[in-house]
């Protein structure tokens, strides 16, 4: 069998350049390497001209630049792209790609772990054991299969750019991998090559609370909070987090989030859910629950998935509780399912990865 060789991707700098002095070359390398990989989105060492042919075959004995294996692909009829991801040990893991109305650019949506711990009652995702974390390079490198579809190597400026944001929403919950997202979306982020500003990055977290301000300090990027109930009592069924940490310290971490302002104010996503969560007494509180806080709404029709024990809050009432919160101030956009035809809407990612018995402790 074929040694699998290092993959360079999903290294940070220091370790890029870690490697490089292994093999006795100088920090200088590992900047030019860093140019080809993440600027010109090059996979192959023969093809980096700056690197002379004796070090581009040194470097092809050692290392690889990988990207995980694109299983599948499909494509919804209103332009969503979802591409199943395989990596090397087999395991899967769903991306996807959603284009803006106006279609000139669009969010990808990345995922951070091979299923989920938390079990949220509204998401398929929950549905799926946690099988693992995954690594910076399969965070970075789904993005990385994205510019590969769209063919948006190297890098143009900044405008007519199709993978222009990013959204950590997909499976799992981002702030229980925070080692491996921080140097993914460092990677992401770095000017040099990727170069994707942290305000055009959104962290979604179902509300680990300790990890909130760890998470705004090193990276910077826009907040949002799977918030989706305004009662503990309603949360707490819904949201089984919220036993651990409470709406009152989750309400707080936001208020103590760095960065937030009237100008990157904080996401409150809101699956609406028939006869839960919906009514005009829950919007007002919801009103109140996120006084003095820089926010703005998403509000979700729920996306029925099978054996889901939720229906979708009617058109009415979504738009009645968008009323009321539209009425005081806020942006409260009702975000109708996209890539509903192919399975890749909020909280419907999942793959057929299964846990292999007992190698991971459920937190
Ligand atoms: S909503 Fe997010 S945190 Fe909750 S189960 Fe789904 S993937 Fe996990």
């Amino acid at each position: 069998m074929d040694e699998i060789k290092k993959n360079l991707i999903g290294l940070s700098r220091a370790e890029l350049i870690d490697e490089m002095a292994r093999i006795g070359e100088k920090p200088f390398r590992a900047k030019q390497l860093w140019h080809w990989m993440y600027n010109r989105g090059e996979t192959d060492f023969a093809v980096m001209s700056s690197i002379s042919k004796v070090m581009q075959a040194r470097l092809s004995e050692t290392f690889e630049v990988r990207r995980p294996k694109v299983e599948r692909e499909l494509l919804s009829t209103d332009g969503t792209r979802k591409w199943l991801l395989k990596f090397d040990d087999g395991n899967e893991a769903e991306t996807v790609f959603i284009p803006d109305m106006d279609e000139e650019r669009g969010s990808v949506c990345i995922s951070t772990q091979v299923g989920c711990t938390l079990t949220c009652k509204f998401c398929h995702t929950g549905t799926q054991l946690l099988v693992r974390n995954l690594t910076a390079a399969e965070i970075v490198g789904q993005f990385m299969a994205g510019r590969d579809a769209y063919g948006e190597w190297p890098t143009p400026d900044d405008t007519g750019r199709m993978l222009s944001n990013i959204v950590v929403m997909g499976m799992g919950e981002p702030l229980y991998n925070f080692d491996n997202v921080a140097t993914a979306l460092e990677i992401l982020m770095d000017g040099e090559g990727i170069g994707i500003s942290r305000r055009r990055i959104t962290l979604s977290t179902s509300g680990v609370v300790p990890m909130m301000k760890v998470c705004g300090e090193r990276l910077g990027v826009n907040l949002a909070i799977s918030l989706h109930a305004v009662t503990d009592e309603i949360r707490d069924r819904i949201m089984p987090i919220n036993k651990k940490y409470p709406l009152r310290e989750l309400i707080q971490a936001c208020h103590d989030y760095p960065g937030a302002s009237n100008a990157r104010r904080i996401t409150f996503e809101y699956v609406m859910l028939k006869g839960v969560n919906d009514s005009a007494a829950d919007a007002r509180a919801l009103l109140k629950l996120i006084k003095g806080l820089p926010a703005k709404f998403n509000l979700i029709p729920f996306n029925p998935w099978p054996g889901s024990e939720f229906e979708c809050s009617d058109h009415k009432t979504v738009k009645a509780f968008s009323d009321i919160l539209q009425d005081a101030g806020y942006a409260a956009p009702i975000r109708w399912p996209r890539g509903r035809d192919i399975l890749a809407a909020c909280g419907q990612l999942r793959s057929e990865s299964q846990r292999q018995k007992k190698t991971q402790p459920e937190s």
